[in-house]
């Protein structure tokens, strides 16, 4: 029985001085740096996702906000344009050298890691099918936004049959309310919600 981590979405945009900062999100970085640097090895995968969107005028799909304001539910400030500062991986996130990358939201909405496509050594693949090849049955999801793209990413996980685990601690959320209603919809879905 082998277990993955999915580092969610640790972007500049998504943390504090980016285009659609979330509270917390560079300490989050750091933390999840830490667990890596301490017990990463525990891990048979190490992935991790980014946002990736086209720029302006693409609105992926409606994604981006352009002529109006955005709602911050499912229309946003335009964020992680690929190839952009914003769609970096914060400093303080220090990823394995053999870390999988999926980049996500490439013209569409996507919030889910496993909506995009894994950039593996084999050419791209989708995520779910390079965990299983890989032996893959347990799954650790952090990173950010704990309302939005891990709770998508999380449950997306479930779905495709991984046991999953939320480590809360090493999240950071959008709002309140939506974090409220996303714990729940993981914990009725059989989402472990747990502390690193
Ligand atoms: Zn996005």
């Amino acid at each position: 029985m082998s277990s993955a981590i999915i580092v969610v979405d640790v972007q500049n945009d998504f943390c504090e001085g980016g285009a659609l900062a979330v509270a917390g999100g560079a300490a989050v970085a750091g933390r999840i740096t830490e667990l890596l640097d301490e017990r990463g090895d525990a891990y048979a995968v190490v992935v991790a996702t980014q946002d990736w969107h086209r720029p302006p005028p693409d609105t992926n799909a409606g994604h981006f906000a352009l002529d109006e304001e955005p709602d911050y539910v499912t229309t946003w400030p335009v964020h992680c344009v690929q190839e952009t500062a914003g769609a970096a991986y914060h400093p303080a996130l220090r990823l394995p050298g053999d870390t999988v990358h999926v980049v996500k939201g490439d013209g569409r909405q996507d919030y889910s890691g496993f909506e995009g496509t894994a950039l593996a050594d084999s050419g791209p693949t989708a995520l779910a099918e390079l965990l299983r090849a890989r032996g893959v049955t347990q799954v650790d999801v952090v990173g950010l936004a704990t309302d939005h793209c891990v709770r998508a990413t999380a449950l997306d996980a479930r779905g495709a049959g991984f046991d999953v685990r939320v480590l809360t601690d090493l999240t950071a959320a959008v709002a309140a309310p939506t974090t409220v209603a996303a714990l729940t919809d993981l914990a009725r879905a059989g989402v472990a919600l747990d502390r690193s």
